[in-house]
């Protein structure tokens, strides 16, 4: 058994071409074969073992092979595994449509669905854009995106993109989105709280808008923590400011909150904290507790409304997804959404706080560790040089200590994977107190073994 296992995987790279990878890396590092998962735990087929603290790409939220969401889709399996959602229904699609505007933040009604986030980001753009259009102002054509931010790999997605590793290939493929200044706390300089930082970029947010907004469709941001740029996270007072903004300079908001929604920020969506509702908001990865790809654009009735008419059929949001709004992901959507409510996932998150961050604060001593913060159920630290002349910066070739860091904890049973020079748990929600002892223990000495030459 061990040795066809082992064939397969010394197949892999003979045919496969993995996301977000220079392959010739893999040279010195193969690809870990994973036989199975089971709760936060990963097994390969030698009995080694990987804490996911990374919830497989922020998606997991209660753990691999989850028995509820497991019996739901089995049984799911046996009614309807896929049906055209155009010109048909069924019922997941629909209970889970009800339960998504229920507990949402107030004003968001019609749910539009797509198969991936990228996907959700380009029917958010499209459907504002389109809104504008059909209320007899097409001038609105571009976007305004905030610095670092990430909204998915798409053509229109890396529009809105601010990440160069990103998009500075595809820039001559695309057409790029107004660049305001990010609200993230790290650029708060000497003496300017983060209060102040939120202040300036929405000052900054108005200035562009008096420039902008007559030719702008939308905002869209990464409300409270912009993920892929490094977890940078700013203060729900911008959400509320950027909300004033957008109202009086008649752009629509774009929450997405394709990572941050279902708990990461510490409510069910960070949209909550700010007290706002966004006029578009965009949900994937956890929707179905990472089992299935799905994603799901919620909008208001006025929106939903602009669309609805007699003739002609281009005033209809044509946009379309073979596996839009599939049974089995909306299945594992429903049995996710029942776990937070059965279990009160976002109340006992917020219990694990306090013990959180007493387990970070070894780590926030380390004179190689800067910027140690938490959002809820994220937190994140960087990983920088504290040698006379660079102390406080990243290291030069930072991208070997984060290398060293990474291969030093999957040595010891934790799947750390850094962003940069930022070092980051976003674990799933059912990992017990030993196993964030052990992620704590492991980050404090991989930091360790990282930094020595
Ligand atoms: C991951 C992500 C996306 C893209 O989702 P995919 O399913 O990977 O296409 C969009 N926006 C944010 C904020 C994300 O983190």
């Amino acid at each position: 058994m061990m040795s066809s296992n082992q064939s397969w995987i010394d197949r892999d790279l003979a045919v496969l071409w993995h996301p977000c990878t220079q392959m010739k890396e893999h040279e010195t590092l193969p690809p870990i074969p994973v036989a199975r998962g089971e709760g936060s735990w990963l097994y390969d087929f030698d009995g080694r073992r990987y804490l996911d603290v990374i919830s497989s790409w922020w998606v997991n939220l209660f753990g691999h092979a989850n028995p509820v969401i497991n019996a739901r889709l089995k049984a799911q399996l046996d009614q309807l595994e896929h049906v055209i959602l155009a010109g048909f229904s069924h019922q997941p699609v629909v209970e889970l449509s009800e339960r998504l505007v229920q507990l949402t933040p107030p004003g968001l009604e019609r749910v539009f669905f797509a198969d991936n986030g990228a996907s959700g980001v380009e029917v958010a753009l499209k459907m504002s854009f389109h809104y504008w259009r059909n209320q007899g102002r097409a001038e609105k054509t571009r976007f305004i995106a905030l610095e670092n931010s990430y909204h998915g790999e798409t053509m229109g997605a890396l529009g809105v993109g601010n990440i160069p590793i990103f998009t500075e290939t595809y820039a001559p493929l695309i057409q790029p989105a107004f660049i305001a200044p990010s609200p993230d706390c790290q650029q708060a300089e000497p003496g300017e709280s983060c209060a102040d930082v939120t202040e300036r970029a929405l000052a900054a947010m108005r200035a562009l808008l008096e420039r902008v907004a007559s030719q702008t469709c939308a905002i869209i941001i990464e409300p409270l923590v912009q993920c892929a740029a490094g977890m940078r996270m700013h203060e729900p007072a911008y959400l509320t400011g950027l909300r004033a903004l957008c109202d009086e300079f008649e752009v629509h908001l774009i929450a997405d909150e394709i990572a941050v929604g279902f708990g990461r920020t510490g409510t069910l969506f960070a949209c909550e904290q700010g007290g706002i509702t966004p006029d578009i908001l965009c949900l994937s990865k956890g929707i179905t507790g990472g089992y299935l790809p799905l994603s799901a654009v919620l909008t208001t009735e006025d929106i939903y409304q602009a669309f609805y008419c007699e003739a002609p059929a281009s005033r209809a949001f044509l946009h379309s997804h073979s596996y839009t709004g599939n049974p089995l992901a909306c299945t594992a959507a429903l049995a996710t959404l029942d776990i937070f409510e059965q279990n009160n996932v976002i109340e006992r998150n917020r219990q694990r706080g306090a013990m959180i961050d007493r387990l970070t604060a070894p780590l926030a001593e380390l004179p190689n560790i800067a910027h140690m913060r938490r959002c809820g159920m994220i937190v994140a630290m960087d990983l920088v040089d504290d040698r006379a002349g660079n102390r406080g910066k990243p290291f030069p070739r930072a991208e070997r200590r984060n290398q060293k860091a990474y291969r030093y904890a999957l040595d010891h049973e934790v799947l750390l994977r850094p962003l940069g020079n930022t070092i980051y748990w976003m674990p799933p929600y059912i990992m017990d107190d030993d196993q964030w002892q052990m992620l704590a223990d492991v980050t404090f000495d991989a930091v360790r073994f990282a930094v020595q030459d």
